[in-house]
């Protein structure tokens, strides 16, 4: 009889793909979906249909197997606190500060920026950028518009507004992306990209395509740093 540990039990239900497709690892982008609350789901969706591998983060520990992390919209005050509880505020940080590709939609944005305009709540502090929750207004005022964001080049990226937050200012080190009404609502900083709208929700999949470019980046240098150790290691050997 095979018995599998509970992390494989639980990867094979919650995360099928993933394990099915462990013979692609090698070559297709690994990322996981931060699955503590929110549309992880729909995320996975759009990255699997772009050929990534894609699973669920819901332990620090599932860090370490991916390339690179999505953090969904949702309630940020309720995925800030999960993290703080599982322990994932020190891990998030110290996986983006190895480089690691981290992309927030929405309440994303706000758990990655450094601050927010409101007051306290757990954030990541990884963007230097301070947002505005719920700056478009309540439930009832969500819309969708087309976006112009030219490093996507044309047409207009189709992006849905559900209480949304904007950035309200931003560090010399982070590039905005998009505006709406004078207001930034996608924004990079390195491998750290965010948007206040959700492209997971309307079939817009450029976004998760740059973001994928990013997390190929990393992977090639970090791989690259993996050869050149132990090519070194090797040299030391001889010598
Ligand atoms: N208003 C929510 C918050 O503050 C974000 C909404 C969303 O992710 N769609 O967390």
């Amino acid at each position: 009889m095979v018995v599998y540990t509970v992390r494989q039990r639980r990867d094979a239900i919650l995360s099928p793909d993933f394990d099915a497709r462990r013979g692609d690892l090698v070559a297709a982008p690994r990322v996981g979906v931060l699955a503590l609350q929110g549309d992880f789901r729909e995320h996975r969706a759009v990255l699997e249909g772009l050929g990534a591998v894609t699973c669920e983060v819901r332990h620090v520990d599932d860090l370490r197997l991916v390339d690179g992390l999505v953090i969904p919209g949702g309630e940020s005050t309720v995925i800030g606190k999960l993290m703080q509880e599982y322990g994932f505020v020190d891990g998030i940080r110290d996986f983006a500060a190895a480089g690691g590709p981290v992309y927030g939609s929405c309440a994303g944005l706000i758990i990655m920026a450094r601050a927010i305009v409101e007051g306290d709540q757990p954030l990541l502090g990884l963007m230097d950028v301070v947002a505005r929750r719920n700056a478009f207004g309540r439930q009832v005022r969500s819309f969708e518009v087309d976006v112009d964001v030219p490093v996507l080049g044309p047409p207009k990226v189709r992006a849905v507004f559900i209480r949304a937050p904007w950035i309200e200012e931003s560090g010399a080190g982070v590039e905005v992306l998009a505006s709406v009404s004078g207001h930034a609502v996608a924004a990079r900083q390195g491998r750290l990209l965010t948007t206040a709208f959700h492209p997971e929700l309307s079939g817009e999949t450029r976004v998760h395509a740059f973001f994928l470019e990013l997390v190929a980046e990393h992977r090639c240098e970090r791989d690259d740093d993996e050869r050149s150790r132990s090519w070194v290691a090797r040299g030391q050997v001889v010598s």
